[in-house]
């Protein structure tokens, strides 16, 4: 799109859509003795949408606690836009990374309204709460339910006062463990449609956690196939579907109809 300056905002941008969001190199993780994340290195784009996809229990939880600084790592590198966040030496407190966190049970406060659970994702950030709190109850298609409390809403719903709590302090980088399989089928396929657009209309880079291929097939731009541990496999959905790297890369991609 060319327009006035052009020039400059074209230098701007091209910079910013080569640097990751987010970039992880060589991370490393052991629980008494046993390493459950070996040598992970992934990276998410602005706007895009990495799936870290893997059976139960291959280690995609402890990487997303390590990047989200709640767990430690052993060994290597996270860094966000650039900046370094923990290498070993120096690490940057949770609060501070601007990352946010979606899980599958949406954890909203129960004896919190809809407004006050979202304003809690903006703790801290003063008397600007309350309109913030609306623009993102309109942004999730939720402007009426400021003031119902959780055990009013569907599934669907809180799911999205979960989103509007976790956009609230425009974090960069969104890191989401499995948020929708708690969702029936009926409602599921909507709300993770709007929720990524939602996030890539702000650039935010998504790193998306699941066990489900057919998930990461439909979600991702990029997927980074996990198996105990260790990265097995990096690439677009559509080749790494069509082209696995073995035979128990082929056998967890068999059952999607
Ligand atoms: P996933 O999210 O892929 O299902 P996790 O990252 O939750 O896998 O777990 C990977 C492995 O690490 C599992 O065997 C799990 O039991 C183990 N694990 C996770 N957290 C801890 C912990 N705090 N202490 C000991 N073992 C752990
Ligand atoms: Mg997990």
């Amino acid at each position: 799109m060319m327009q006035q300056g052009a020039i400059e905002s074209e230098t701007v941008r091209s910079e910013a859509d080569e640097a990751p969001r987010l970039e992880v190199r060589h991370l490393c993780r052991r629980f008494d003795g046993r390493t459950v994340v070996d040598d992970v290195s992934l990276s998410v784009m602005p706007g895009q949408v990495t799936c870290l996809l893997g059976p139960s229990g291959c280690g995609k939880s402890t990487t997303l606690r390590m990047i989200a600084g709640v767990e430690q790592q052993d060994s290597g590198e996270i860094w966000a836009d650039g900046q370094m966040l923990c290498d070993g030496r120096r690490t940057v407190p949770p609060e501070q990374r601007r990352i946010g966190l979606m899980f599958q049970d949406f954890a909203l406060f129960p004896h919190l309204s809809v407004a006050e659970n979202v304003a809690f994702g903006l703790r801290g950030a003063g008397g600007a709460a309350g309109g913030r709190v609306d623009e993102l109850l309109c942004k999730v298609g939720l402007p009426g339910k400021r003031d119902a409390f959780p055990h009013e809403l569907s599934g669907g719903e809180q799911q999205r006062v979960a989103l509007a709590r976790a956009l609230a302090p425009s974090p960069r980088i969104m890191l989401m463990d499995e948020p929708f399989s708690g969702l029936d089928n009926r409602l599921r396929d909507g709300i993770r449609d709007e929720t990524l657009a939602l996030l890539k209309a702000e650039n935010t880079g998504v790193l998306l956690v699941t066990h489900e291929p057919e998930e990461a097939m439909r979600m991702a731009d990029e997927v980074a196939l996990m198996r105990a541990g260790r990265i097995v496999q990096k690439g677009a959905p559509y080749n790494i579907y069509n082209a696995p790297i073995d035979k128990d890369a082929l056998a967890f991609f068999s059952d999607i109809n």
